[in-house]
């Protein structure tokens, strides 16, 4: 390994290895400690003030900036807007590879996907010492859950609902990749996604705005710090703006139609909240919105992030997002595709080479403009000022490895692992008592499936990533070998009748079956879509046949999307989701299921029974006819009750509700107060960011037997508005931690903009209406309480 890794496995004895797992042990409960005393209520999404020195506003900036600017060529300008990938392609090939003589020439500002910190400043020593003006490159890479210490994947990271451990994380990627020489990650995936065919569910927040605003705030302080220019700060990059995750039958790349409507209020906001958190760069998306894609779209490009949103910062498209406006049909050639991209407000070519070709030619021909060029140039060179970079252009390649796997930083990806499972289902088996925590009592474990070892990898991890533990392993560590047997079963996609027999006997030889069954990491993210989401492969014949041996099941899911598992569901008394957990899941599963931390992940996207139902979401529109009690447990009575919307062959209900998620404990709530009944559309709309205009109030007590964590959430209704409200809204969420029998008095402030909404002339306001409140565990329950809103 090129790295020193202070920790695991392979060729380690067993006594070091042990230490090394106390170490662990040991750090989780001061992270954890400190965790729970950071806790915070969101009941509004905090900006902090953008203009401040060492951010991508900071005012001090322009005149050194247009210094620069002032002696460039139009060569020069255009190279600075132009970036290629010159490590492993993470897109289809555009055939540029002689990148030392481009750099050399000026012709390129930025690379991705380099990650040796040697050839980084081979690169970068070209760019300082051979160009003219000596403008440094900058390297980018996609940084999405850890770089080496590796995180739960973001969709496991926002089921924790905690935006502080999502803020350490990112500080813990920004630490390790910048050590590297990486200043750039494209990070956060702040796509709203309410479709789980859609692979690239997996790298976002889920399907709520106010959530993914949160998250979205969280990961840009965690990723830039207090200041860019710090050495382990790196700039962060909002994407895919806009509408990606909207994409038609949830096929990656599809087309999208949202109306101006849904989109400021759902699609938009996580992208604001980035922008006014001080966010680096954008990325515009792949997808069409609307029949213009969005790399070439100035409404969403211009009016709304430079022109609504006052942003400074950079704009880059996706992976030869350019190039694509050729097939999208509205380019007929390279040309016009950079033209239509640039005009549209797109600063830095990805890949594409279009910029390159042609840009000096548009710009001359008069149809760009010098202004218009220097102003893209500008917000790249203002990125590269921020970031120190024509200060310190060069990585310490000596010190890189040292901020790579510090046990804090193991110890945080541990803890977040812990946080991010979801209890789906823990009720009582034959023997009337619940599996999960699992005794301490000496017992035999079989571990089968095809993702008991590295879920995230069944087949090995990449090495650049260092070694990870899974759940086999950290198994025998806690209860010996000789207590542990292991049955793969199947593969992911495949499996042989010998693999399932072999598991299928050697259930029964043990006390408790852990099944490790889902879907591989390759199956969600980019190019991930599915069409069925159900076990992939035979993991469905295999876990009937293990549940058919009698033997008690705990069932862990592995995957980047809730998958349709009725069956499981109904015959599988325990099943936690674990999405893909990092570096130390193994670990984290094993204390989690030995009840050392307590399962308290809430689902951020809603879970369907069927995929049928997608896009599935909890804050839809009603409709005319909602489908009230009527579902197939309570058919229609008559005539008149058929017609309602809802499925005649599923439930209308989801498998379970966004919000959802169990505890080893059980939290009973009590009803919801509010501090006011009435309020003014006029007084709110004078002071939308105004002080709290309602607090409500709920008891929660722990009525179970164990210590617990709570995500208690604030939901809200609005109706008799200009245009339809969702059913429900998030607009407050916090963690409480309530010892057996403890109750929590809990509070959360409502200001002006929580009742405030974008109505039928696409102003964001409050309008008089009917409101209804509700304190709840899930967005399924709750109590309410009625207010209204009066002129
Ligand atoms: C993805 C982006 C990613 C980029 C660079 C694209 O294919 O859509 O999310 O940042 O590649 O790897």
């Amino acid at each position: 390994m090129p790295f020193s890794y202070p920790f695991i496995v392979g060729t380690q004895t067993s006594a070091s290895m042990t230490r090394s797992l106390q170490t662990v042990r040991w750090m989780a409960v001061l992270v954890l400690a400190c965790t729970i005393g950071c806790v915070c209520a969101y009941s509004q999404t905090a900006a902090k003030s953008t203009t401040a020195a060492g951010t991508i506003n900071d005012p001090a900036l322009d005149a050194r900036v247009d210094a620069i600017l002032r002696k460039m060529t139009l060569e020069e300008k255009v190279g600075q807007l132009v970036q290629y990938s010159a490590g492993q392609p993470t897109g289809p090939g555009t055939g540029r590879s002689d990148y030392d003589d481009m750099v050399a020439k000026g012709q390129v500002s930025s690379f991705l996907n380099v990650i040796d910190p040697h050839q980084i400043n081979a690169y970068q020593r070209i760019a300082m010492e051979k160009t003219r003006l000596h403008i440094p490159l900058l390297f980018s890479l996609d940084v999405l859950h850890g770089f080496r210490t590796d995180f739960p994947i973001p969709l496991g990271l926002a089921s924790t609902w905690d935006p502080s451990i999502v803020e350490k994380a990112a500080q813990v990627a920004a630490m390790e990749s910048s050590a590297d020489g990486i200043r750039w990650t494209f990070s956060p995936m702040v796509d709203i996604a309410r479709d789980a065919r859609w692979g690239r569910i997996a790298e976002g927040s889920g399907e709520d705005p106010f959530l993914g605003s949160a998250m979205a705030a969280a990961y840009v302080r965690g990723y830039q710090g207090e200041r860019l220019d710090a050495p382990d700060s790196i700039a962060a990059c909002a994407k895919h703006f806009v509408g990606y995750g909207a994409a038609e039958a949830g096929r990656d790349y599809n087309s999208t139609e949202i109306s101006e409507h849904t989109l400021r209020q759902y699609y938009l906001p996580p992208f604001h909240a980035a922008v006014d958190t001080g966010i680096a760069s954008v990325m515009s998306a792949f997808n069409s919105l609307n029949g213009i894609p969005s790399t070439a779209n100035p409404f969403t490009l211009k009016q709304v992030l430079r022109n609504e949103w006052r942003f400074k910062g950079l704009v880059v498209s996706d992976w030869d997002s350019i190039g694509e406006l050729i097939p999208h049909g509205v380019a007929i050639d390279g040309e016009a595709a950079a033209r239509k991209a640039f005009l549209a407000g797109v600063d830095m070519d990805m890949v594409s080479s279009l910029y390159h070709d042609h840009l000096p030619q548009i710009v001359k021909s008069g149809q760009a403009t010098q202004a218009e060029l220097d102003n893209a140039v500008r917000h790249v060179l203002r990125l590269k000022m921020a970031l120190g970079l024509f200060e310190r252009p060069f990585v310490d390649e000596a010190a890189a490895p040292k901020a790579l796997f510090h046990p804090a930083s193991l110890e945080l990806s541990q803890t977040a692992a812990e946080r991010s499972f979801v209890l789906l289902k823990n009720e009582p088996g034959r023997d009337g008592k619940k599996l999960l925590p699992l005794s301490e009592a000496p017992q035999n474990i079989a571990v089968i499936g095809p993702l008991g070892d590295d879920a995230t990898y069944p087949n090995g991890a990449p090495d650049w990533m260092g070694p990870r533990v899974g759940l086999t392993a950290a198994l025998i560590q806690r209860i010996g070998q000789a207590h542990v047997s292991r049955f793969k079963g199947s593969g992911v996609l495949d499996g042989t009748d010998a693999e399932i027999a072999d598991a299928v006997s050697g259930a029964p030889k043990a006390d408790l079956v852990i099944l490790a069954l889902g879907e591989s990491i390759d199956m969600s993210g980019e190019a991930g879509s599915r069409a069925h989401l159900g076990l992939p492969g035979r993991q469905q014949e295999l876990l009937e046949k293990v549940v058919a041996t009698g033997k008690p099941v705990v069932l862990i899911l592995f995957s980047g999307r809730p998958l349709t598992l009725p069956w499981a569901f109904e015959h599988v008394p325990t099943v936690m989701e674990a999405w893909f957990p990092g570096t130390l899941g193994g670990p984290a599963l094993v204390r989690t299921l030995f009840g050392d931390a307590t399962p308290s992940g809430k689902l951020v996207v809603t879970w369907p029974r069927a995929v049928g139902q997608e896009p599935l979401y909890y804050n839809h529109l009603s409709t005319g006819r909602p489908p009230g009690n009527v579902d197939l447990t309570h058919p229609p009575t008559d005539a008149a009750s058929r017609y309602v919307s809802r499925y005649i062959d599923e439930q209308d209900s989801p498998q379970f509700p966004f919000g959802y998620g169990e505890s080893y404990t059980t939290f009973s709530y009590g009803a919801t107060s509010i501090s006011t009944q009435r309020m003014s559309a006029k007084a709110l709309n004078q002071n939308l960011n105004g002080a709290a205009a309602m607090t409500a109030e709920a008891d929660v007590t722990n009525s179970g037997s164990r210590r617990g964590d709570e995500v208690v959430q604030l939901y809200i209704r609005l109706q008799g508005t200009s245009i339809a409200e969702p059913v429900r809204a998030l607009k407050g969420f916090q963690t409480i931690t309530l010892a057996p029998s403890e109750t929590r008095h809990v509070k959360f402030e409502l200001k002006p903009e929580a009742f405030a909404f974008w109505n039928d002339h696409q102003h964001f306001a409050a309008e008089p209406s009917k409101v209804t409140v509700w304190i709840s565990p899930d967005s399924a329950h709750g109590t309410p309480a009625d207010a209204e809103i009066v002129p």
